[in-house]
């Protein structure tokens, strides 16, 4: 009943011209049952979201949870919204870590991106420290409460969590595919004690160094409803390789 999802993060990387070749390059070869979206630079989104093929949505990596003013260098949602983007990651590792992202700061930005309807994609996951020490429960539960505080999910299907350990991300050091179910379960139980009735709609994705050659052991978990990906998702051929994990 969940749509499997492949979400591409595209971070710091692509121009313009290079997007419109990723475009060219995926076109007629994405799955129809899998969501695939790729996740750009702020400055390509309105050329990606006119080039891309029908099947491939395109998201934001951040936003600000203003809707307008006196913020220099920062989108907002509505400026999200005119660029006709579908997603926005929010609170990614590399923005919590370089960018003081705070779990406050992700629940005003959740709230504001269903606000303008935007889905948003939530990041959370321990460090290693945390992960040593037992804490990954702790951290997951903390994030997850705080992130959807005060949150009324009207369709749990445009809601997103991404699972993303911070020690495989990035790293080629990807968690084992139950370390991923046994988080990705967790966090489900964590929504069910605030979405009761929703939670089993609500996707999960895996994220840290998925690639093709892993993908589809990941897929096979059943709390696993897709995978966020950094570097394997910026060549058009790895992309449509992970699409087609089913193949
Ligand atoms: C990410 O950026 O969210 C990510 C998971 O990166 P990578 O796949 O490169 O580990």
């Amino acid at each position: 009943m969940r749509k499997p999802m492949l979400a591409g993060n595209w971070k710091m990387n692509k121009t313009r011209d290079e997007a419109i070749s990723f475009c060219l390059g995926v076109s007629g070869k994405l799955p129809l049952d899998v969501e695939c979206v790729v996740c750009a630079p702020a400055i390509i989104l309105r050329d990606l979201v006119k080039r891309a093929p029908s099947n491939l949505a395109v998201g934001a990596q951040n936003m600000d949870y203003h809707d307008s003013g006196a913020f220099t260098g920062e989108i907002s949602p509505i400026m999200l919204k005119d660029t006709a983007v579908s997603y926005v990651i929010l609170g990614h590792s590399e923005r919590r870590a370089y960018y003081n992202e705070t779990d406050e700061t992700v629940n005003l930005k959740v709230k504001k991106a269903l606000e303008y309807d935007l889905k948003p994609i939530v990041c959370v996951g321990e460090v290693l420290e945390e992960r040593e020490s037992n804490k990954t429960n702790e951290v997951l539960k903390r994030q997850v409460l705080k992130a959807f505080e005060g949150v009324e999910i009207a369709n749990p299907a445009d809601v997103v969590v991404a699972y993303e350990p911070v020690w495989a991300i990035g790293t080629g050091k990807n968690a084992s595919s139950d370390m991923a179910e046994d988080a990705c379960k967790y966090i489900r139980d964590v929504l069910r004690t605030i979405y009761a009735d929703k939670a089993d709609e609500i996707r999960i994705l895996y994220g840290g160094s998925v690639k093709p050659v892993n993908i589809k052991e990941y897929m096979s978990k059943p709390n696993v409803d897709g995978a966020l990906v950094g570097g394997a998702s910026l060549q058009a051929d790895s992309f449509v390789e992970l699409c087609n994990y089913q193949k």
